[in-house]
Parts: structure tokens; C-alpha cells; sequence
């Protein structure tokens, strides 16, 4: 007892977790992905589905009963927001089903399990447990990675650089060009720039470029209006003095890094043990090559983050500690008729080998599937003009309508949409590709409608099964 107590209390002091792991084991998976794609929809439905285990057939645990339950207990991070679990179930499952409340932070919820091991010897020890943290936190906030290596000069003028052309920079441009760096600071010339700076960000995120750093720009939380938030890119011309626009600037970029980006990549991003990144990859199909380009590029980004190597200061902070599973999931799968769910994982699969191909995931195990996590649509196949044609219905988001909807054909061949032969276009697929946003369904799913998520088990299965 003493020892042991006496160790825990040594251990604690490094990281705080470990002594938990000692006795109890504990994993931590994080849920990323960038805006809309998915993840508070994502945990809200896996959770559930975790509690009431009767629509989980593909994951082992679940189906043989080892999993003999699973309660929501407190979680161990007392200053992390908790994820709302019960306002999201009830939004979603409610009388009237709507779509709850998108991440805009990091949460943290845990849901613990008593597990009845297997084989012989298992059947003797009785039960064991296991929590599982499940940890939300922005994709955006991943590309903040970039910046660690980066001094303020670096980084502005490659936004400069980069921004020059884009139209919806042309405002900021316009700012950043009037602005004298040199003068003496002046907090509302300031505020202008970083507003205007946050404004171009916006709108160039909701055109699809994922290059849109600093992340917390776009999701602030409860830092919104502070200082580390009120910087821009500025041009330097020669020796700034001390007390001028661009020294102040460059002091908070640095302290942005400081007191924003490093205490979340160690404080969170370094504890996670797997990790889903969750993909609209539908939507960005339907918007066109060009967001085809940077969902890509946008991927390939947030998987630097796992492919510690590349980065010094990341591979300092790990210490050797890395992610042991990584899936990649295409979400909305129920937009597509389920003979089209193959396509869409082949293109994830793609997707992330392109990715792989790139980065050394140091022996992070990796897939890729394509989900829904709540379904909002069923199938039918009609007859249109004479053929038979394979739709889902469902009730549209905007009009209230119920629609039946055949999304068009993706391709076979992924390397239709990602590959160099598409170059150049600006649309595909003759525009018979569309996706349209349908209302979550009341729960009312009739025998051999089958269960209200896809291959969300499947997924369970992969991130967590081996530890059940
Ligand atoms: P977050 O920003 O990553 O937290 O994204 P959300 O989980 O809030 O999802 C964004 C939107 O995507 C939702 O409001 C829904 O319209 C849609 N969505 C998410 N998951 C599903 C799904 O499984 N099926 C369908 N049809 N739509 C989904």
C-alpha cells in the first residue's frame, strides 16, 4: 500500500495520468476533424450506442457480451468543459430530432466499462474495468502545429505571400498595406487588423482552404478579444523599434504560441492513445475539385501532427509517446444508397494512403471507412423513365420537404476524383453529383431498416475492440 501509494504520488507529479493507469486502464481517444465534419454528432451517437449496446453487432465486445456495462462516470480533467452528452442525445432523439450544437472547444467525457475478460483464466478473475476518455477538440486547432517553428517574421511573411492573390484577403491586404508597422502601437489600429485578419479567415475557410492559421482565430472559445488573439501578418521594413505595431504584434504571436498552442498540444494532444479524424469528404466532393484539393491538403496537414518526426518541437514534447491507432472516416455515408458505401470508403482509402505515402505514422496503425453516425435518411429503389434507380429519403433540412434523392454515381476509380488525370477541372462528374442536408429522423426505424448509425461498430471496433 505505502509503496504503491508512494509511487502513484511520484508518478502523478510528472504527468498526472499515469498513476490512473497503473490500476485502472484508461483510453484516451481524441475526435478531431475540422468544422461540420461531424464530431459532436460523432461522440454523441457512439456513446449511446456504447450504453445501449444492442445496435453495435460488429463490435466483438459488444455482441459476445464481455461488455457487461457501461456508465458515464466524471471525468479526470476537473478544468476541461465536459462534453454535453445529454443535451446532444436529447436534440437528436427528441420529439421533434434536430441537430445539436456544433464543437466550437475541447470537451472531455468519460465513459467507464466493466468487462468480463476472456478464456479460462479470464472467466476466474472477474470483472475488470475500463474507462474510456473521449476527448473533442477542433481539427483547426491541429494546424497550429506549423507555427511552433515558425518566428512571427516567418509566418507573416508567408501569409503575405500566400494570401496576395486570394480575393477574400483583399480587405485585410488593403488594412495590413495602410498600416505604418514602425508607428508606435495603437490598440484600435490593433483590433482593426486582427478583425479584419479574422474576417478573411473566415471566408476562406467557408471557401474550403484549409491553410487558416491561427486556428483559435476561427474557434476562439473564451479567449475571443484577448490579446493573444489581437495580432496579424504584418510586412517588416527593416529595423521595427521597441513599442511599435510590429514588436507588439510579434510579442503576441509569440505568446500565442506560449500560452495557447503548446499547453494544448501537451496538455491534451500529447495524451491521446488513438484517434479519429472525421472527414466531410461528401461535401467537399459536392464542392468541387478545388475543395476536393484542400480537403486534402487540409488532411495531410492535420496528419503532420501525427507523424511526430517531422516536427522537433513536437517530438520533444511526446517524449517517445505516440498514437496507436488512427482511423479515417468519411462521415454522412447516408447520403449514398449503401451500394455507393464501398466507393466512398475507396476514396477514404485513397485519401489516406496518399496521406501514409507522405508521413511515417511511426507504426500508428491506420484506417479508413466510410460512416454515418446517425442516420437520416432509408433506402428505396424506384423506377425513373424506365430504369431502376437507387435513392435515400429523407426530410430536407431547409423546407421541412421529404425528398427522395439520388446523389449520382461516384466513381469507381478514386483516382477520377484525386488523381492528376482531373487537373485543371473545375467541376465533375457532369454535375450529377449533389448532396443535400436532410433533418435527423425521429427514431422510429421499422424491422430491416437496420440499426440508426452506419458501420459506426465497425469503427468502434477498430478504435477500441482489441481492449475490451
Ligand atoms: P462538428 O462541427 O464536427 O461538431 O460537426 P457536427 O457533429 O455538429 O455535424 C455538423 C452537421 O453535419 C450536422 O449539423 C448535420 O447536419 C451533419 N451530420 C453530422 N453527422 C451526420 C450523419 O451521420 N448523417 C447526416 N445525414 N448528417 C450528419
Amino acid at each position: 500500500g505505502d509503496i504503491a501509494e508512494g509511487l502513484t504520488r511520484g508518478v502523478e507529479t510528472v504527468t498526472g495520468t499515469v498513476s490512473e493507469t497503473f490500476f485502472e486502464p484508461t483510453i484516451r481517444l481524441g475526435v478531431t476533424g475540422l468544422s461540420r465534419a461531424g464530431k459532436t454528432v460523432f461522440i454523441t451517437s457512439l456513446v449511446a450506442n456504447l450504453l445501449n449496446r444492442s445496435r453495435m453487432p460488429q463490435l466483438a465486445a459488444a455482441a459476445n457480451g464481455s461488455i457487461r456495462s457501461a456508465y458515464l462516470q466524471p471525468q479526470p480533467d476537473d478544468t476541461l468543459p465536459r462534453f454535453d452528452f445529454e443535451t446532444h442525445l436529447a436534440a437528436m432523439t427528441g420529439q421533434q430530432p434536430h441537430w445539436p450544437e456544433s464543437t466550437r472547444a475541447i470537451s472531455e467525457l468519460r465513459l467507464s466499462f466493466r468487462v468480463q475478460p476472456g478464456g479460462m483464466i479470464g472467466g476466474l478473475r472477474g470483472l475488470r474495468k475500463l474507462h474510456l476518455d473521449i476527448v473533442d477538440y477542433p481539427g483547426e486547432w491541429l494546424l497550429d502545429l506549423s507555427l511552433m517553428e515558425r518566428s512571427y517574421e516567418e509566418w507573416a511573411g508567408e501569409v503575405l505571400e500566400r494570401i496576395a492573390k486570394r480575393p477574400m484577403a483583399a480587405d485585410f491586404l488593403n488594412a495590413q498595406g495602410a498600416a505604418d508597422p514602425a508607428a508606435p502601437l495603437d490598440e484600435p489600429r490593433a483590433q482593426a487588423l486582427a478583425r479584419s485578419f479574422t474576417g478573411y479567415l473566415t471566408e476562406a475557410r467557408e471557401a474550403g482552404f484549409s491553410d487558416c492559421t491561427p486556428g483559435r482565430f476561427l474557434l476562439p472559445g473564451d479567449l475571443a478579444g484577448s490579446p493573444v488573439l489581437t495580432f496579424a501578418p504584418l510586412r517588416k521594413e527593416g529595423q521595427m523599434p521597441r513599442g511599435s505595431l510590429w514588436r507588439e504584434m510579434e510579442r503576441r504571436f509569440e505568446a500565442y504560441k506560449r500560452e495557447v498552442v503548446r499547453p494544448f498540444f501537451r496538455d491534451h494532444f500529447a495524451r491521446i492513445d488513438r484517434q479519429v479524424v472525421l472527414i466531410d469528404a461528401l461535401g467537399a466532393i459536392h464542392a468541387g475539385p478545388q475543395a476536393v484539393d484542400d480537403m486534402r491538403r487540409a488532411m495531410t496537414d492535420i496528419l503532420g501532427a501525427f507523424r511526430p518526426g517531422r516536427n522537433a518541437w513536437l517530438s520533444r514534447l511526446l517524449m517517445g509517446r505516440r498514437v496507436e491507432r488512427i482511423l479515417f472516416a468519411a462521415t454522412k455515408a447516408d447520403h449514398l444508397h449503401h451500394r455507393q458505401h464501398a466507393r466512398l470508403a475507396g476514396i477514404m482509402q485513397a485519401l489516406a494512403a496518399d496521406a501514409r505515402a507522405r508521413a511515417d505514422f511511426a507504426g500508428a496503425q491506420t484506417a479508413a471507412m466510410a460512416i454515418a453516425s446517425l442516420r437520416a435518411t432509408t433506402e428505396d429503389t424506384i423506377t425513373h423513365e424506365g430504369h431502376s434507380l437507387d435513392v435515400v429519403r429523407g426530410t430536407l433540412l431547409d423546407s421541412g420537404r421529404r425528398a427522395a434523392f439520388h446523389p449520382g454515381e461516384l466513381p469507381e476509380d478514386p483516382g477520377r476524383l484525386l488523381g492528376p488525370a482531373r487537373q485543371g477541372a473545375d467541376r465533375w462528374l457532369d454535375e450529377d453529383y449533389s448532396v443535400m442536408r436532410f433533418a435527423p429522423q425521429p427514431l422510429a426505424l421499422k424491422p430491416g431498416e437496420g440499426p440508426p448509425h452506419i458501420r459506426l461498430d465497425r469503427a468502434a471496433q477498430f478504435l477500441i475492440g482489441d481492449r475490451l
